[in-house]
């Protein structure tokens, strides 16, 4: 549907879709604008343009239309005692990254906080009825504006003001009322200046009509009617309506301060600290015309740097004054936003990483880096997060937990980006042509190389102003579940046992069975679902080789054959395998919450997979573990083990478990139904969970981790055992150790054996040489040497095979007989590991006829194998040891014979 046909059919019937009781009562009147035609209400009798196109527009910069002044957290103060003052619960803020939702990463608006997945469809479940709430938003695509507009954030506030209309909620007229009232009666607002402009909002199949209001050109909020389904030619009202409105916090606090930017105003002390630190004069008042040009330029034109060109040249600045003050502001005002968004991602659970939403943290904290050398700032990370967080515990006091982890995250992180320069900067002199958009999101997918670093290193003068859209888009959305592709209409839900008395031992009735697969009245086995595996068994004599759920049936799928439909069947459940899945799911909660409490509050489980004698668990992290980390959360598991600590499960309301708990319970990823199973393993671990769990954490008897590894940027896979296997393991692991130690003790005796033996060689070796070339004529030997000595002028043979002579001393004694005796020829023969080794020496006068090699080549031959060298030494070999007399019989003969 298009937004311009419905607000063209809401228009033209304006006492249906836009009259408000307030309207009527303050005599309100409708106008169209003279500029754009828009329509309007208002009760300036003057005012001829929509807030758009007036001539007050921003005109509350340095001339606020109220008398009181409220910063961002005084504005809160003021906004929240109205709505409560007027029967609304005020609400906590939820976490920025959406749990809730499996197709957002970040919580984009107010009203995102109470939309729950309900099977296929998106419901509404408020906590209370009327509510406001100061949500914290997170939007990516506006980027490039932030630090330049002067109003542009990555996340604000937006204050929510939400209701039903039932006997406790109220709709339009109400609300407007309450809107209007807060501005003039809470916030002192002059009446006359508050308008109100007619717009529409669809989205998600339905749609309804809205009224924006503005003060001196600024618009404050929205108030949406989320009211109609179906298209514009025929719709109804919807079973559920909803008042949404949203208003910007942020600007209720400029309003009221009148600063040149947002940012002045809603950053508390922390703006004016870095200006100080930098020497720039926040108060120079030609910010204040600066801006102001700034604000009624973005209207006018589409592209930033032309409003901002524009600016400069009506505000009559210098470009002294460009270099000095206004670029150097808005690195600073850029860093101060992107830090607060970076606070409350990290606070709640997201990393900076190349994956999913973690993108866009990347980009935002190496935006800050950029900018930072770009403009030769010095500031200190910690030291900004420090006063954001003082800063903003005011509003938000559950940042202070998180204050410590979050620097450690940023630290780890801009130590990654400082290690990457390096090979940015080759990927950067290596590109010869203009990037387009597309080249550099690839440039930052593919390399991580920021728009921000090229523009630091003057590649590109400006960042173009579809690259934060474009990439947002690309990240902004989780990918969608396959759908369910088996069709079950008509069967009714199937009685999960499993989670009543849960007997291994079971008849039930068959309801349906086709091809391979069997659906009964109630079963007792575990369907595939939340990582864990599915049960094995029987039923009749067929076996269970997969159990999966669709929707509220339980599908068995059977091998051999099927029963039929109608009958009663046994069934039985393998219980082992039940037990050894069970274990190992409670110690993933173990483990989930050890690694938290080890690691840091950032962890979050990203998968898990539960089979009966193994099990997984991938974590959030930014680093692969350490040996000492992996230890302590071992430690600490097992120390939980020990404990015998309950585990209970109880059934909640999804919105009770909410807000008892808080959203961590959506450690597996959102719950698609109305009632949560909570899972607690006392205080320790509490999970929305609909797997099979132990008693007493003491039945898991020992959580052993047998590996870890990073397998994506950002998540830690941890493997492990529980129970008898991982008492198994460990056993098998005791033994490998002490085998292995064995083999070492035996190894280090050997070479401590040889060293005695080289020693001893060293000192005999003389003695040795001179025994043998000394023999009398004739077989003689010699220290287990055999020596055949021959007559003066012939050549002389010696051999060995004994055990107790290797490869060393085979060498030696070769290269000292036939240097002692040029007629010696030497012939070792020795063992070495499977193989059998010969060395064959021969001396000067010998080789003239008994060449070395040739002897090699025919021994290692006899030997079964190879071998070669030249005429003074050669080696070889072979595999057959039994032919180690043999071939070294054959060697005496070559030599011996004439
Ligand atoms: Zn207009
Ligand atoms: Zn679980």
């Amino acid at each position: 549907m298009d937004k311009k046909e419905i607000l063209s059919k809401f228009s033209a019937d304006p006492e249906r879709y836009y009259m408000v009781k307030l309207f009527d009562d303050e005599k309100f009147e409708r106008k169209s604008c003279a500029t754009c035609n828009r329509f309007y209400w208002t009760i300036d009798g003057d005012r001829i343009n929509c807030p758009d196109h007036s001539d007050d527009t921003y005109s509350f910069i340095g001339n606020p239309p109220t008398k009181k002044r409220f910063d961002y957290t005084q504005a809160w103060k003021e906004v929240e005692s109205f709505f409560v003052k007027n029967g609304h619960t005020s609400v906590n803020r939820y976490p920025v990254v959406c749990r809730w939702r499996d197709d957002l990463y970040f919580t984009i608006a107010s009203i995102v906080d109470f939309q729950r997945v309900m099977g296929s469809k998106v419901v509404f479940e408020f906590p209370a009825n009327p509510l406001v709430v100061p949500q914290t938003c997170l939007r990516f695509k506006d980027l490039e504006n932030v630090g330049v507009t002067g109003r542009h954030f990555s996340s604000f506030c937006m204050i929510g003001q939400h209701s039903i209309p039932n006997s406790h909620g109220y709709w339009k007229d109400e609300c407007v009322d309450l809107d209007y009232r807060l501005l003039t009666e809470q916030f002192g607002v002059d009446k006359k200046e508050v308008v109100f402009v007619e717009d529409v909002w669809e989205g998600g199949g339905s749609f309804g009509s809205s009224l924006e209001f503005f003060v001196n050109g600024l618009e404050l909020g929205n108030a949406v009617f989320t009211e109609f389904q179906g298209n514009l030619s025929n719709y109804k009202t919807l079973d559920q309506q909803i008042i949404d409105m949203g208003a910007g916090l942020e600007r209720f606090a400029w309003l009221t301060m009148g600063t040149p930017t947002a940012y002045d105003c809603c950053f508390g002390p922390i703006t004016n600290n870095l200006l100080q630190q930098v020497g720039i004069d926040a108060n120079n008042e030609l910010l204040g015309t600066y801006f102001t040009k700034i604000a009624k330029h973005m209207e006018q034109f589409g592209n930033l740097s032309e409003v901002r060109k524009n600016a400069i040249k009506s505000a009559g600045l210098s470009d002294e004054q460009i270099n000095k003050i206004i670029t150097p502001l808005e690195g600073i005002y850029l860093i101060i936003d992107h830090i607060r968004t970076l606070i409350f991602a990290i606070s709640d659970g997201a990393l900076p990483s190349n994956v999913g939403g973690g993108y866009n943290l990347r980009m935002m904290l190496r935006r800050i880096i950029s900018t930072m050398d770009r403009l030769s700032l010095k500031f200190d990370m910690d030291e900004m997060i420090d006063m954001q967080i003082d800063y903003l515990k005011n509003t938000y006091p559950e940042l202070e937990k998180t204050r410590e982890d979050i620097k450690t995250i940023i630290r780890i992180e801009s130590g990654r980006y400082e290690n990457s320069k390096l090979r940015m900067e080759k990927i950067v002199s290596k590109l010869n042509q203009k990037p387009t958009v597309d080249d550099l999101i690839r440039l930052y997918e593919s390399d991580g190389v920021t728009p921000d670093y090229l523009k630091e290193m003057n590649v590109i003068s400006d960042i173009p102003s579809t690259f934060y859209s474009k990439l947002s888009e690309l990240h902004q959305s989780k990918k969608q579940k396959e759908q369910d592709q088996v069709s079950l209409e008509g069967l009714s839900k199937t009685e999960l046992l499993y989670y009543e008395d849960d007997p291994k031992e079971f008849d039930a009735k068959v309801i349906k069975s086709f091809d391979k697969y069997v659906v009964l009245d109630k079963t007792s086995f575990y369907a595939r679902g939340g990582g864990q595996e599915p049960d094995h068994g029987t039923i009749e004599k067929f076996e269970v080789v997969d159990v999966s759920k669709h929707g509220n049936v339980i599908v068995h799928e059977l091998k051999n054959g099927i029963p039929k439909e109608g009958s009663t069947v046994s069934c039985v459940v393998d219980s082992k395998r039940r037990d050894g899945i069970t274990k190992n799911h409670t110690s993933t909660h173990i483990l989930n919450s050890s690694t938290r409490s080890v690691l840091g509050s950032w962890v979050w489980q990203h998968s898990a997979f539960k089979e009966e004698d193994h099990a997984r668990l991938d974590i959030t992290h930014h680093s692969a573990l350490t040996n000492d980390e992996i230890i302590k959360i071992e430690k600490l598991a097992n120390s939980i083990v020990e404990k015998n600590m309950s585990v209970t499960i109880d059934n909640f309301d999804r919105g009770t478990a909410e807000q008892k708990y808080g959203f961590k319970i959506y450690q597996g990823g959102i719950v698609p139904v109305k009632s949560v199973r909570i899972v607690s393993i006392e205080d320790f671990d509490i999970e929305a969970c609909g797997g099979t769990h132990v008693k007493k954490t003491g039945e898991i008897e020992l959580i052993k981790i047998t590996r870890t590894k990073r397998i994506q940027d950002g998540v830690v896979r941890i493997e492990f055992v529980s129970g008898g296997t991982a008492l198994d393991y460990t056993k098998q692991h005791d033994a490998n150790l002490i085998k292995k130690s064995a083999e070492l003790k035996e190894k280090t005796e050997l070479r401590e054996k040889r060293r005695g033996q080289k020693q001893e060689l060293r000192e005999k070796f003389p003695i040795l040489v001179d025994g043998i070339t000394q023999s009398k004529i004739g077989t003689n030997i010699v220290d287990g040497i055999i020596v055949d000595m021959t007559d003066p002028g012939k050549p002389n043979f010696c051999s060995t095979t004994s055990d107790q002579y290797d490869e060393f001393f085979h060498i030696s004694l070769g290269e000292k007989l036939i240097e002692k005796d040029p007629w010696m020829v030497y012939c070792g023969v020795f063992e070495d590991g499977d193989k059998v080794r010969a060395i064959i020496y021969s001396g000067e006068q010998a080789a003239k006829d008994k060449k070395a090699g040739d002897i090699a080549k025919t021994v290692s031959e006899i030997l079964g194998g190879a071998g070669g060298g030249n005429q003074r030494f050669a080696q070889g070999g072979g595999k057959d040891k039994s032919k180690k007399n043999d071939a070294i019989e054959k060697a005496k003969k070559m030599v011996l014979e004439v």
